[in-house]
């Protein structure tokens, strides 16, 4: 079966920066255009179109696409595009995403706090005890921030029925075999209302990264079980595709906790445990933030990445838009918090550094896994700052605090004479580096939230890095 990884094998990033490179063998325009349409269809109610366009301004599946492409963030083309159409191939839930359900106007809410449950059949993937842990476990997720309570019940018919099934499983929503649509839900209500499917041709794991994490899956389809849609905020739960988050130490972010508690108010209930406070929903980094201090910055293939936590924004320079991403949205082997990153243009690698590792990124591929030793850091090392390429010597430097190292990238050595304090290169640089770029044949030195800039070793201009993000 495949994984998860195998399906990410290409993805909207590259598909606008690189396809000149390389690309995946595009199945023929007729299949895409098949795809484009049952997805459409599907989740944003796009109705069967056999009156002739003529006459018509716009038809009713570029008006459709349209809308599928303002709620992820693509660009608005109305035309199925490759970034389009490789959005729509990514794994997700398939209950049909907010567009398709604005014309219901409804908001669906149970109406009482206490609500039961019973798991009505297991998946061959996982134990018994492991599917019992991760439903319990993905229904706390929601108890935690609400007032609602979730009573399991072994026989007769509870308010969310959960079932492994695969293919046609007559409720009018046939899955789809492996990947694609993983789970869906029905909104509050009576009878099939609250209930959650999981899809038994895709592979289900309990702890590890294999296939698709039930417990994160499972917290997502209870989302809809309690009436929420989906949300657009990247790295919400509730947004319509899978990412992988550590479930021992996922935290149900801010957006969840707002669209959750409007619906059900806030969970009244003093702590369990006095002495371990409740942990605070994860918000969204501000691009806006005037004290936004980021975690690296790299350009890649003529675009610049800012990361910071999970996420990173992506600057195109043809593009106005700065859009915010997930990190594993793209690599999803790739840790969150990030201590550096910088690009070789001459090898055409991206290398993310956190701690003593480092990944080196061909687009979306990871190519290699190295240590930080292997650039001829010491091993007292253990993690460095900030790292940029300079592309008129050929050399990579590493920021440690108040100095750096050179690395010479083509003899592969360390410079002689390092580590040097970073104030005897970049005058003024008195602070700790902590990300650093290079463009157009200027040095970007981040220190928190301020940006010095130097051209040819002189000190040219302090900025704020929110600056860079288009605020
Ligand atoms: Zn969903
Ligand atoms: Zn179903």
């Amino acid at each position: 079966m495949k994984t998860y990884y195998q399906f990410l094998t290409t993805s909207i990033l590259i598909g606008l920066v690189f396809r000149a490179h390389s690309g995946p063998v595009a199945p023929s325009e007729t299949d895409d255009h098949e795809f484009a349409k049952n997805y459409l269809k599907k989740l944003y109610n796009m109705e069967e179109d056999n009156t002739p366009s003529f006459g018509r301004k716009v038809n009713e599946m570029s008006l459709k696409l349209g809308e599928m492409q303002e709620f992820f963030g693509l660009k608005v083309t109305g035309t199925l595009d490759a970034e389009t159409m490789e959005m729509m191939k990514k794994p997700r839930c398939g209950v049909p995403d907010v567009a398709a359900l604005k014309a219901r106007a409804l908001t669906y809410k149970w109406t009482t706090n206490s609500l039961t449950y019973r798991i009505e059949n297991y998946t061959p993937d996982m134990s018994v005890a492991e599917v019992d842990h991760s439903i319990q476990r993905a229904l706390q997720v929601w108890a935690r921030v609400t007032p609602l309570k979730f009573k399991r019940i072994y026989s007769g018919i509870a308010d969310i029925m959960i079932s492994f099934v695969v293919g046609d499983h007559r409720d009018g929503s046939p899955f789809d075999g492996p990947n694609g649509f993983l789970a869906h839900a029905f909104f509050p209500g009576v009878g099939i209302g609250g209930d959650a499917h999981f899809d038994d041709d895709e592979t289900f794991s309990f702890r590890s990264t294999r296939g698709y994490n039930l417990f994160l899956v499972a917290a997502h389809e209870f989302g809809h079980s309690l009436g929420l849609e989906h949300s657009n905020v990247p790295g919400a739960l509730m947004y319509p595709t899978y990412s992988y988050t550590n479930p021992d130490t996922f935290v149900l972010p801010r957006d969840d906790v707002k669209r959750i508690q409007a619906l059900y108010g806030s969970n009244r209930d003093k702590p369990v445990n006095p002495d371990k406070p409740e942990p605070t929903p994860p918000v969204n980094p501000d691009a806006c933030d005037p004290n936004l201090a980021l975690d690296a910055v790299t350009t890649l293939r003529g675009e610049k990445l800012f990361f910071k936590n999970r996420f990173f924004w992506r600057i195109h320079p043809q593009l106005t838009e700065t859009d915010q991403y997930l990190i594993k949205f793209f690599w999803p082997e790739l840790p969150d918090n990030i201590d550096a990153a910088f690009e070789n243009p001459s090898t055409d690698l991206v290398y993310i550094i956190k701690g003593q590792k480092v990944w080196a990124l061909s687009g979306y591929d990871v190519v290699q896994r190295l240590s930080l030793s292997s650039f001829g850091l010491p091993d007292t090392v253990k993690k460095i700052d900030a790292a940029v390429y300079d592309v008129d010597t050929e050399k990579a430097l590493f920021f440690l605090g108040k100095s750096y190292y050179s690395y010479d990238v083509n003899g592969k050595v360390m410079d002689r004479g390092f580590p040097k304090p970073v104030e005897q290169s970049f005058p003024g640089m008195t602070t700790k580096v902590t990300a650093a770029f290079q463009e157009n044949g200027n040095t970007y030195l981040f220190s928190g939230p301020d940006v010095f800039q130097y051209n040819s070793g002189r000190l040219v201009n302090v900025l704020k890095s929110n600056s860079f993000l288009r605020c």
